[in-house]
């Protein structure tokens, strides 16, 4: 478990992972199995999990590296191109040969909610090799932002690199899958929806989103018999609650109303927050801070189609927090 040390003062962010072509329709309904739908509409946007959330951190004025890898296409040079547009160093994104860019197919209903399928493409590349390779973007970092679209094994060498450099570690377990002890002890802060919470847990039941504080003290506990201290549980609409076993100034279990708005397109908003809570634990803010700062950011993200393009700067969010 590491906090911020006053060597990290650069507040430099790392994100390592995934960059995605979102190839995206939108229709009155998602389709059941079988069923071909008529939809109203198709883009290609920058996406990928990770590149998201660099960006959106990137936005927000975080000082950004992203470790990734792309093909040698146009889907390539596209997010190549809006990485650096949100100002995201991606000197340590490489160019691989012979395979596509990732790709994520993408459905959004009318209600704004979406299935995806992912083909991991050039993402599958990334090993701990690369890690080591960009040993130098690592040391002196702040934050250390992970998720898990690509392999376990480059996750686990990120987060030790994280963790070597005394940085913050950020681990967003989505898409959802199981993690060792030896990864999850290296989190300092776990970002879940209540799914992947859930799904963490062995399937517990989460707490409804108008339970008492209290209810989220087993949660907590739950956590913390995992190696887990810190929690950010993202509830889409219904906000966020952020779990904290070292009693941050504002308590164990502070709960983050959402920000109201006319939701569109919730694809990303994870991806928002998790930015957006990055940038602003490298600047130097609180878990509960950060959080209620990343919860108006994805709120804001759900507003507009499309995920990167969609991302507010600091103006929008302090806009809304007035
Ligand atoms: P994921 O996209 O990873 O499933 P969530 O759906 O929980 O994550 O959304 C992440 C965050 O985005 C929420 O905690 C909330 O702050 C914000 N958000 C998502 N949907 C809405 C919405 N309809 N209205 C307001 N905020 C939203």
């Amino acid at each position: 478990m590491n906090q911020q040390t006053p060597s990290n003062e650069t507040g430099r962010i790392v994100v390592v992972g995934s960059l995605n072509a979102d190839l995206t329709i939108y229709t009155e309904r998602l389709p059941q199995p079988g069923e071909t739908l008529h939809g109203e509409g198709f883009t290609v946007n920058p996406g990928g999990k990770s590149a998201n959330q660099a960006v959106a951190a990137g936005l927000l004025g975080g000082a950004v590296s992203l470790v990734g890898a792309v093909g040698q296409d146009s889907n390539g040079d596209m997010l190549l191109a809006s990485c650096s547009a949100a100002g995201v160093d991606v000197t340590q994104v490489n160019r691989v040969a012979g395979v596509e860019t990732g790709v994520a197919v993408v459905t959004v209903d009318a209600a704004g909610e979406n299935s995806i399928v992912i083909s991991a493409g050039a993402n599958g590349t990334l090993r701990p090799a690369d890690v080591a390779a960009a040993q130098a973007a690592f040391d002196g970092s702040s934050v250390v932002c992970l998720c898990l679209e690509v392999g376990l094994d480059t996750v686990q060498a990120a987060a030790q690199a994280g963790h070597d450099a005394g940085a913050t570690v950020l681990l967003n377990l989505s898409p959802y899958a199981p993690v060792a002890p030896e990864l999850a002890s290296l989190a300092d802060v776990l970002l879940v929806n209540a799914h992947e919470a859930s799904q963490f847990l062995g399937g517990e039941e989460i707490p409804a989103p108008d339970a008492p504080t209290s209810d989220w003290e087993p949660v907590l506990e739950h956590f913390a018999d995992r190696g887990l201290d810190r929690a950010v549980v993202t509830l889409g609409a219904n906000g966020s609650v952020v779990l904290d076993g070292l009693a941050g100034s504002e308590g164990r279990v502070v709960r983050i109303a959402p920000t109201k708005v006319d939701a569109i397109d919730t694809t990303g908003a994870g991806d928002a927050f998790t930015g957006a809570l990055a940038a602003r634990l490298a600047a130097g803010d609180s878990l509960y801070t950060s959080a209620a700062f990343a919860s108006v950011s994805a709120a804001l993200a759900a507003t507009k189609k499309g995920t990167q393009a969609a991302y507010p700067d600091e103006t929008g969010v302090n806009e809304v927090l007035g």
